[in-house]
C-alpha cells in the first residue's frame, strides 16, 4: 500500500496538470467567478494526522455537501420518525427533479436531493426561528470540524434565494402535500444558508471524521451519532450520494461519498479516514470531474474500498 502523504501529493500534482478540468457551476454569478484551475485534497486519519496537498486551504462553497451534516442533525432529533418524511432510496433523476415527487405523494426519495434537504431543513425548523436554525447548523459544522472560523457566504446563499425557482417549486409543492411543516420560504431559507457553508478541503475533511469513526470524533472521543447511525449515512452516501451518478461513483471509487455543486466531495474510508477534494469543474452529471478521477486514484492506490476486504 502506498504512503498516504506521498499518494496525496502524486494525485494533486497530476490533477493541477490536467487540461480537460469539465464546466464550473454558473446558476449563479458567485459559483461561476471560481477559478477552474483550483485543486485541493485533504485525509483526516482516525488515527489523528490531517494531511493536505494543493489548495486544500482555500473554502469553497460546500453547497449539497452541507445535506450530510443536516441529516445528521436532523436524524439526532428525530431519529427513525424521519423517515416518514423521506425516503432512503436512490433518486436516478436530477438533485433538482419534481416529476417523482408527484408520483410520491411528495415524500422525497431521499435526503440528498434537493427535496430531500428542504424537508431536512423543516424538520430542523421546529420550535425555531429560520435564523436559529441556521446558526444551530453553523455551529455543528464547526464543532465537528473543531473550527470556529467557518462562515456562511451570505451573498451565495442571497444569490440562491434570488434564482431558486425550481427549489421554491419543489418546496411549494411538498407544502401542498403536508410535508412541510413550515411556510416554504422558511424551510428555503435555511436551505439556502446551509449549501452556502464555505468551507477548505481541510476544515471538511475534519467534519467528516465521526462518519469515518462510528460516530465518534477521534480528536475527543465525543459521541455525535451511534454508530448505527453513521453507517446508515455512509450507506445513503454511497447510494445516493452523487446524483444520478451515484452508481457509477461506487463502482469506480467504491467508498461512500457526497458532492457540491461548488466542486467539492466528501468521501469515507470507514475506520481510515475522511477524506475531501475539491476541483470546481464539474462533469455531466453535476459532480467534480477531477474530484471523482482523484478519488478514484486515491483508492486505487491506498486499495481502499467498502467492498475489499
Ligand atoms: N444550492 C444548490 C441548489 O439547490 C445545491 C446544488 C447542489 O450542490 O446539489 O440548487
Amino acid at each position: 500500500m502506498a504512503d498516504l502523504e506521498q499518494a496525496l501529493a502524486e494525485v494533486a500534482a497530476e490533477m493541477a496538470a490536467r487540461g480537460d478540468r469539465g464546466e464550473v457551476a454558473s446558476y449563479i454569478p458567485q459559483l461561476g467567478r471560481v477559478d477552474a484551475g483550483k485543486f485541493g485534497i485533504a485525509a483526516a486519519t482516525n488515527d489523528g494526522r490531517v494531511l493536505v496537498a494543493g489548495d486544500a486551504g482555500e473554502a469553497f462553497s460546500i453547497q449539497s455537501i452541507s445535506k450530510v451534516f443536516t441529516l445528521t442533525l436532523a436524524l439526532g432529533e428525530k431519529g427513525d420518525a424521519l423517515w416518514k418524511r423521506v425516503g432512503r432510496e436512490p433518486s436516478g433523476n436530477p438533485f433538482n427533479s419534481i416529476v417523482q415527487l408527484e408520483h410520491e405523494n411528495g415524500i422525497p426519495r431521499n435526503p440528498f436531493i434537493n427535496a430531500g434537504a428542504i424537508v431536512i431543513s423543516d424538520v430542523l425548523l421546529a420550535g425555531h426561528q429560520p435564523r436559529e436554525t441556521i446558526g444551530e447548523i453553523l455551529r455543528f459544522v464547526q464543532f465537528l470540524a473543531d473550527d470556529e472560523t467557518i462562515t456562511i457566504d451570505s451573498a451565495v446563499a442571497a444569490s440562491e434565494r434570488a434564482t431558486g425557482y425550481r427549489n421554491f417549486a419543489l418546496a411549494n409543492y411538498m407544502k401542498s402535500f403536508g410535508n412541510l411543516h413550515h411556510a416554504p420560504e422558511m424551510a428555503l431559507g435555511v436551505y439556502f444558508h446551509h449549501c452556502a457553508i464555505a468551507m477548505s478541503c481541510r476544515q471538511l475533511a475534519l467534519a467528516g471524521r465521526f462518519l469515518a469513526n462510528g460516530g465518534r470524533q477521534p480528536s475527543t472521543g465525543h459521541s455525535v451519532i451511534s454508530a448505527e447511525r453513521a453507517r446508515r449515512i455512509s450507506a445513503l452516501m454511497l447510494t445516493c450520494g452523487h446524483y444520478d451518478g451515484s452508481g457509477d461513483f461506487a463502482f469506480r471509487v467504491g467508498i461512500p461519498g457526497k458532492s457540491g455543486v461548488g466542486g467539492g466531495i466528501l468521501a469515507i474510508v470507514p475506520g481510515v479516514a475522511s477524506l475531501a477534494v475539491w476541483s470546481p469543474g464539474l462533469n455531466a452529471n453535476g459532480n467534480s470531474k477531477l474530484g471523482s478521477i482523484a478519488l478514484e486514484k486515491l483508492a486505487k492506490m491506498m486499495n481502499w474500498s467498502v467492498f475489499a476486504p
